[in-house]
């Protein structure tokens, strides 16, 4: 049996930048927070809370310290919030994730209808919608766009994480109902890689494995890429979810990983699948 690793996997740019600030604010001394998890995935977080980095809930939480902004950002007034608190503040808002912020703000002065194409919930969303300053509206479906429109001159931003082939719907179903479209597309390269990536895996192998966060939304957007182009997949945290059965009679195995995903985790994996099928 085969493993093949997608080409684009794993940690990307702004989670290896995150992790980095948060490992030289330990190194620096005093409390460490971070506001939220640092990043979307379980076990890289529990494995910084035992280098002492801890996970608050909101800056009222903190009473002294440094406070680690994560890489989706927050509102500004958060930081605001705990800059006039006295915290000493870590900036590890992805720089992808601060261009959004800063287009859909731009958009929204000049005066067009802003829309967020993007999870509501997501704490990425949440801060570009509030950089706005809550004038905008986010959708996560086509469907969702309002009718009318709230205007005929619409901006648009995307959640950095989000699928191309979303944006592109989204655009086209825009287009013929305004006067000025201006779209930003704000998705970021390190996602485009992973999701070309493991579609192309997945349409080449038995079975895709994707690694990373249950609660991570590019890593289950790849589980999603990956379903629609191969029946047999299967997302996992860690190697003990992983069952037997997926791999009987089956030649080739392909991994893909969230970009929140460390390399150790993806190596746990594909260790535990050579393990489990060494008798095959
Ligand atoms: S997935 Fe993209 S936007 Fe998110 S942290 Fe990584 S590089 Fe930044």
């Amino acid at each position: 049996m085969r493993i093949i690793v997608a080409e684009h996997a794993g940690v990307c740019y702004g989670v290896e930048r995150a992790l980095r600030l948060a490992e030289e604010a330990v190194a620096a001394g005093g409390a460490v927070h971070t506001l939220g998890p640092l990043i979307h995935n379980p076990q890289a977080v529990a494995a910084l809370g035992e280098r002492g980095v801890a996970v608050a809930g909101s800056v009222d939480d903190v009473g002294e310290g440094a406070l680690v902004i994560r890489t989706h950002g927050v509102d500004p007034a958060r930081v605001d919030g705990a800059r006039a608190k006295g915290l000493s503040v870590v900036d590890a808002t992805c720089p992808f994730v601060s261009t959004a912020q800063r287009h859909a703000a731009d958009l929204a002065d000049s005066g067009y209808s802003v829309f967020i194409v993007g999870e509501p919930h997501h704490p990425e969303v949440e801060g570009i919608l509030a950089c706005t300053g809550g004038r905008a509206t986010v959708i996560e479906r086509v469907e969702e766009l309002p009718d009318p429109l709230p205007s005929r001159r619409i901006g648009v931003v995307v959640q950095t994480t989000q699928s191309a082939s979303l944006l592109q719907d989204v655009v086209a179903a825009l287009l013929p109902r305004v006067n000025e479209l201006r779209v930003f597309n704000t998705i970021c390269s390190a996602t485009s890689k992973r999701q070309h990536a493991a579609d192309e895996l997945a349409r080449n192998v038995d079975v895709m494995v994707v690694v990373g966060g249950k609660n991570s939304g590019n890593t289950t957007r790849l589980a999603e890429i990956c379903s629609a182009a191969n029946e047999r997949v299967h997302h996992v945290e860690t190697p003990s979810e992983l069952q037997r059965e997926w791999f009987v009679g089956v030649e080739t195995v392909g991994i893909t990983a969230g970009a929140s995903t460390p390399e150790e985790q993806i190596a746990g994996v594909i260790a535990a699948i050579e393990a489990i099928t060494s008798d095959d």
